[in-house]
């Protein structure tokens, strides 16, 4: 075979290449769809890149059977549209997904899926973001061109597995709760659920209504509190109080009302920190747990309560940081996720070390060079719409002022194969 000249060797390896005539969103999850819906009503075109098959991927294929949203679903709407009238305050998981695929039907979101950022950054000269990706299908790579990059990936694009010595030649199952589905496959067997988040104690209740036998590591103080107090979420009661009251009060009254319903958790080995569950969350992002009814099993001694592990032995053997030895057949790990901007977002100092912006809410949103986040606010769903909304103001008033179809397209000297509007 003869060789090929220079010119043609570059382009046969060089990404394919995309001009973007609106910004690129990066992340179908509910944050994205909703800075795209948003964005339809501003007329801005955009495309969205989707490293999974589908939409919302972390509830879709994430999640666990019996999830519903932790918080009443007047919090959990997205923009522009509201839940249906005949769901329920906590909706499924399922309900959640279909709303979420109605929303992208009824705004006509297409992401492009199985197109995974690799890398993205922004190029002083042309004044442009280049955003390459993995092409589906094994196709190589693509590169994405724009003027405007919204980063929509999320908080909890990667799990976090924990450095415990031993825990990779655990002799049982290890799962992280990313691929927890349901109690069904532990019925009869002794499972360690490391983690006493919201996750942590609803998996421990899901494997105890399985006839499994958990064990839930709780290594820090935690906040527990209940769901509802007087048939009134304890979350939008939280609210209505803050618009009123300074934070510590608020966090004073929460402790009281967990302490008058829920007794004192202490004695079950969960004890409370020393700040206030709405301190923590504001200043470290910690949320605080919420009883769906793990607290009645581990008061009837169905889910045990044991400390940090110190390390995973031979023959299923846990070494715990009381000195007890148990043994475990499986080991689920509810030890959470981390925000991967810091893998591919290149050349910025608008996100910090951990993947998350600098400035705290509510003015996270928007960076410099057209660069915008969407969805890393640590307030769920509500704060992702919140981020949404300005996102897409602001990119419609600037879209309009300075986008031009061809004006930029000379600035990719690769080959550019389409343009997207
Ligand atoms: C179990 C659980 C329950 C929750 N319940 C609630 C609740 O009840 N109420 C609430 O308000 N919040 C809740 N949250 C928090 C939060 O609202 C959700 O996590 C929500 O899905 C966040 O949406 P997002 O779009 O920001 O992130 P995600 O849903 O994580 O979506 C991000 C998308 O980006 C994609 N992506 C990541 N990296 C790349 C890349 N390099 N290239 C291309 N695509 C990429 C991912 O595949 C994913 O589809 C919950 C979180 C969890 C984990």
């Amino acid at each position: 075979m003869g060789l090929l000249p220079t010119d043609r060797m570059d382009s046969l390896f060089s990404p394919r290449c995309v001009w973007v005539n609106g910004p690129i969103i990066v992340g179908a999850g509910p944050s994205g769809l909703a800075v795209a819906a948003c964005l339809r009503e501003q007329g801005v075109p955009y495309v969205i890149l989707e490293r999974a098959d589908c939409i919302a991927s972390l509830w879709q294929k994430r999640t666990y059977d019996r999830l519903k949203l932790h918080l009443p679903k007047q919090f959990c709407e997205l923009p522009r549209m509201p839940f249906p009238d005949h769901y329920p305050e906590y909706p499924t998981r399922r309900q959640f997904i279909d709303y979420l695929e109605d929303y992208a039907a009824k705004f006509e979101i297409k992401p492009e899926f199985s197109s995974t950022v690799l890398s993205a950054r922004y190029d002083e000269t042309s004044g442009l973001w280049r955003v390459v990706t993995s092409a589906p299908n094994n196709g190589g790579e693509m590169e994405y061109i724009g003027r405007w990059l919204v980063v929509a990936t999320g908080e909890n694009a990667e799990t976090v597995v924990p450095d415990i010595p031993g825990l990779d030649g655990f002799d049982g199952k290890v799962t992280h709760v990313s691929d927890y589905k349901s109690g069904e496959a532990y019925a009869g067997k002794r499972v360690l659920v490391v983690g006493c988040g919201n996750s942590g104690m609803e998996v421990s209740l899901d494997l105890s209504d399985h006839g499994a036998r958990p064990a839930m590591v709780v290594r820090d103080a935690v906040h527990v509190l209940p769901r509802e107090v007087l048939g009134k979420s304890t979350f939008e009661l939280a609210v209505l109080l803050m618009r009123s009251l300074p934070l510590w009060i608020v966090d004073k009254i929460m402790v009281l009302l967990a302490w008058l319903v829920l007794g004192n958790l202490a004695k079950l080995g969960l004890r409370r920190p020393a700040a206030g569950p709405l301190e923590l969350k504001e200043k470290y992002g910690r949320t605080p747990v919420l009883d769906y009814g793990a607290l009645a099993r581990i008061r009837a001694g169905d889910i045990a309560v044991v400390p940090a592990v110190t390390r995973f032995g031979k023959g299923g053997q846990v070494e715990l940081a009381d000195g007890r030895t148990l043994n475990f057949d499986a080991v689920i790990l509810a030890t959470g996720y981390h925000s991967n901007v810091p893998q591919w977002l290149q050349g910025n100092d608008f996100f910090n070390k951990d993947g998350y912006p600098k400035t705290a809410f509510p003015h996270g949103w928007k960076g410099q060079s057209g660069l915008y986040a969407v969805g890393f606010t640590r307030r769920g769903l509500s704060g992702a719409s919140a981020d949404a909304v300005r996102i897409a103001k602001d990119l419609g008033n600037v879209w309009r002022e300075e986008a031009k179809p061809t004006k930029r397209a000379g600035a990719c000297h690769r080959r550019c194969i389409s343009v997207v509007f």
